[in-house]
């Protein structure tokens, strides 16, 4: 199978070189040319074998430049009991037709350990294949939740090197530890005196610094970025969509091709965008309920086909979905226009220059067919924290909030009685705080971080993650800091 860019549908590359690359020359994603097929049979095969089976059998679909020993070493190596419990991905029903699918039992207690925990080994064997034998150096630049998952996917992963920048004044303090504790032989972490928008366009003009860039060479090296439009980022997320449905089939939730909806708080559109994969390769999904918080442009763009960012930007207390710019949004335009890259390439130009586009009539209709828009400010977020705590019993997080209210919001909309899995995206633990408030406790916003998880445990009985609760023992090795002009200085130290 060949891959090509959104933005020049004849590029025609395998696997291995679009995940070496990343992004395409001209600014554009890499796709697959056709969408794999999967059918009812074998999903119900699917359904009596474990995680790591079942995505070695949907990955070997995409990623047929890799033998099959190739495919279930990554996968073994990413998706262990150390690493995620005895359960990868747990569903639970919390009442008839309602299920939640949890993807936060990984290292980190947010969802991107599904992809960033196989991405790594991905990336390596694609080295091998398409590398020139040379190994990976990976810069981010990350807000809080990527650069920690990403620490946490690369550490001692031979033939790799990882640099993380934060801005640091701009993560939260629990988020800052979880990075400057990490372990490993080969990764680093650096403080930059500046914004998250300073330390992205400072890594940005990194990658294209020739000097740099030349130094990495002679040492063997090349740099590669973990972010969230590599295909080996999204590829992974594919796989829990399908095995979700098999643990629904399994127990008996649903008969063999029953369609069901999900419900995904979305920021980057990544994750709901592998749904829309795994819908394409024929899993039998009904509606794509797209949840925003108050930074609710994808809301707007589903609902009136225009997509503008001219608008102000919301600090909300689900952070990891503050995103304006939905990067994976250009992957289902160049689908539903059925691959014109020329579209999607004039689409983008009026994004980056005027700051907006709109879609045409048709393209509008097919997006509506698949997708179901709305959103939840703070408040309602709290809200819904605090009466699925009361009435259902279940605890969630800030960004899983959002997904439930928005479900709710869908359900009186259209009155569909379809069975529904809402995308669980973190643990409330990551979130102490903000979930703690809106249970009713007072504790104070910039209260100790840890003091909220124990406040948190206690006040409804459910035990924190071991990662985050022994956070505050772990020895720190990581205290330096830089102004953003000097980001390629420490590049440069790290790789001597
Ligand atoms: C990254 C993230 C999201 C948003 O996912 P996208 O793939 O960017 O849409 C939602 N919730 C949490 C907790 C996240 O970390």
């Amino acid at each position: 199978m060949f891959y090509r860019s959104t933005r020049n549908k004849d590029t025609a590359i395998k696997s291995a070189e679009a995940i070496v690359k990343g992004i395409s020359q001209e600014g554009g994603l890499f796709v697959p040319y056709e969408f794999p097929v999967i059918s009812l049979d074998e999903i119900s095969k699917l359904a009596d074998m474990d995680y790591n089976e079942r995505a070695a059998f949907v990955l070997s679909k995409f990623l047929t430049d890799f033998t099959p020993e190739e495919i279930e070493e990554c996968v073994n190596k990413a998706y262990t009991s150390e690493k995620f419990g005895e359960n990868i991905t747990p569903l639970l029903k919390l009442c008839s037709g309602e299920y939640v699918l949890e993807l936060w039992h990984g290292p980190t207690c947010a969802f991107k350990d599904m992809a960033l925990q196989l991405l790594p080994h991905l990336l390596t064997v694609s080295m091998k294949k398409a590398g020139d034998g040379k190994t990976v150096f990976i810069l981010v630049a990350t807000s809080g939740d990527t650069g920690k998952a990403a620490l946490e996917g690369f550490k001692d992963v031979d033939g790799t090197s990882i640099l993380v920048f934060y801005p640091e004044s701009g993560v939260s303090p629990m988020q800052k530890l979880q990075m400057n504790t990490q372990q490993g032989d080969n990764v680093a972490v650096c403080g930059v005196k500046g914004n998250f928008d300073d330390a992205q366009s400072g890594v940005k003009s990194i990658f294209t610094n020739p000097e740099i860039v030349n130094e990495l060479a002679e040492k063997g090296m090349v740099f590669s970025s973990a972010n969230s439009i590599n295909w080996g980022r999204l590829v992974p997320q594919v796989v829990y969509y399908i095995s979700c449905y098999c643990d629904l089939l399994k127990s008996g939730e649903i008969i063999k091709g029953e369609p069901i909806n999900f419900v995904v708080p979305t920021g980057n559109f990544g994750n709901i965008l592998a749904a829309y994969y795994a819908r394409r390769m024929g899993l039998p999904i009904a509606k794509l309920i797209c949840a925003s918080n108050s930074n609710n442009i994808l809301t707007d763009f589903i609902n009136t086909g225009r997509y503008d960012r001219n608008r102000p930007f919301f600090t909300t207390i689900s952070p990891s979905m503050d995103i304006l710019i939905s990067s994976n949004l250009e992957r289902l335009l160049f689908d539903l226009t059925g691959c014109d890259d020329q579209k999607v390439q004039d689409m983008m130009k009026k994004l980056s220059g005027l700051g907006y586009y709109e879609v045409d009539e048709p393209l509008h209709k097919a997006i509506c067919e698949v997708f179901y828009g709305g959103y939840c400010d703070d408040e309602g977020t709290k809200r819904a924290i605090s009466r699925y705590f009361k009435e259902k019993g279940y605890l969630c997080d800030t960004h899983t909030a959002v997904a439930f209210d928005v479900y709710e919001q869908y359900k009186a909309k259209t009155g569909d009685k379809t069975k529904s899995v809402i995308v669980s995206t973190a643990s409330p633990f990551k979130f102490a705080t903000s979930v703690l408030n809106a249970l009713g406790t007072d504790f104070p916003e910039d209260g100790d971080e840890f003091e909220a998880v124990d406040a948190l445990s206690s006040a409804t009985g459910c035990e924190a993650p071991e990662s985050l609760r022994t956070l505050r023992d772990k020895p720190v090795r990581f205290r330096n800091s830089c102004s953003v002009g000097k980001m390629g200085d420490v590049v440069l130290a790290t790789i001597r």
